[in-house]
């Protein structure tokens, strides 16, 4: 163990994985990862299904590597096998199961404080994603229909009439999987579905006009009660349906409280205020792959947020 780090990472999902593998490769020596889970890349593992597409060009967004992470297109298994090894191979020091609660600057350099001990460093990046706590809707749920609700597809047996809620990338591929099995209804509130990468929109629309997946699209659901113990949702033109189960896939919210636990400022729509570098306005403190876009990042741009990191912050040593 090291006294004073030169880098902290907290979070080990895509961009505190970049940041790590990196930290290595460019040469920062006294460098830890501490992730709050028993393994790496929590989101990955919770909310893909098994053997999902990886897309490296999500939600059609095209991105040109830039550091020493070789990621390609693949499946939600070759790419945790990728991750493993990528890890193993560099010793990366790294506590597991262990939780940040916050960052404190004394003195220059960052306390870090989790529920296993505090670790102090010279800098430290924030890749704590956005899925710890998935966007819900707007309405209520009603209690007794909570078990019926999720956020990924954990609690979803067969032969259900399921309801998924979503236009991105995440909405379609749990609709087309859960199809196979279920009788399956998309519902996004805008006309199209123009967000999911173009292998998804064909996709989807295949599935459509094979009436596998039925859209309902351009319409939004108003509110949700109990009809027999089915979920009743109400839509936005006066009109309702029954559902076993509804899933939403509609992102997740911004750690506001965690950013602010941390000493990031937010801007007024409660986003990180950070400049071209990822650096905050607390200097020596970054902020890396999903909590830096409020409309959605990706593997790829993760990856390269943490060599865009490690490289200033090599250049400032
Ligand atoms: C269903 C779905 C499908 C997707 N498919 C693709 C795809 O095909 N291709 C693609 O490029 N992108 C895809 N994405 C997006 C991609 O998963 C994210 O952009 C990426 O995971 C972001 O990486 P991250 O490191 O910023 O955050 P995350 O992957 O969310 O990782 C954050 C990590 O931080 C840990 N953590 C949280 N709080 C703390 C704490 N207090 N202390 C310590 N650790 C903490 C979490 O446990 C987690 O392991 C998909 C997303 C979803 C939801």
């Amino acid at each position: 163990m090291h006294d004073v780090y030169d880098l902290i990472i907290i979070g080990g999902g895509p961009g505190g994985i970049g940041a790590v593998v990196e930290a290595k490769e460019l040469g920062l020596e006294k460098v830890l990862l501490i992730e709050k889970t028993e393994n790496h890349s929590h989101t990955i593992r919770k909310f893909y299904k098994d053997k999902k597409r990886v897309d490296k060009d999500w939600q059609g967004q095209a991105v040109e590597l830039e550091g020493n992470v070789a990621f390609v297109d693949g499946t939600k298994e070759s790419t945790l096998d990728y991750f493993d090894n990528l890890l193993d191979d560099e010793l990366i020091d790294s506590r597991f199961n262990c939780e940040v609660q916050k960052v404190q600057k004394v003195d220059d350099i960052f306390n870090v404080e989790t529920n296993c001990g505090t670790y102090r460093s010279k800098n430290v990046i924030v890749s704590i994603g956005r899925m710890g706590k998935p966007n819900k809707p707007h309405y209520k749920i009603p209690a007794s229909l909570r078990s019926q609700v999720s956020y990924n597809l954990d609690k979803c047996g067969n032969g259900e009439n399921i309801l998924v809620v979503g236009g991105g990338d995440s909405a379609v591929e749990y609709a087309c999987e859960l199809s196979d099995t279920n009788e399956v209804t998309l519902n996004y509130r805008r006309d199209d579905l123009s967000r999911p990468n173009p292998t998804n929109q064909a996709m989807i629309y295949k599935y459509a006009e094979d009436e596998r997946v039925c859209l309902k699209l351009g319409i939004d659901i108003e509110s949700v009660e109990s009809e027999h113990g089915l979920l009743r949702m109400n839509f936005a033109d006066g009109t309702h349906e029954l559902y076993d189960r509804a899933i939403y896939a509609i992102g997740g919210t911004t750690p506001k409280d965690f950013l602010k636990a941390c000493g990031i400022t937010l801007d007024e729509l409660g986003e990180p205020i950070f400049d071209e570098n990822y650096e905050s306005e607390q200097k020596g403190l970054y902020i890396a792959g999903d909590i830096a876009f409020a409309s959605g990042g990706s593997i790829a741009i993760a990856l390269n947020h943490g060599y865009r990191i490690v490289t200033h912050i090599l250049s400032k040593k």
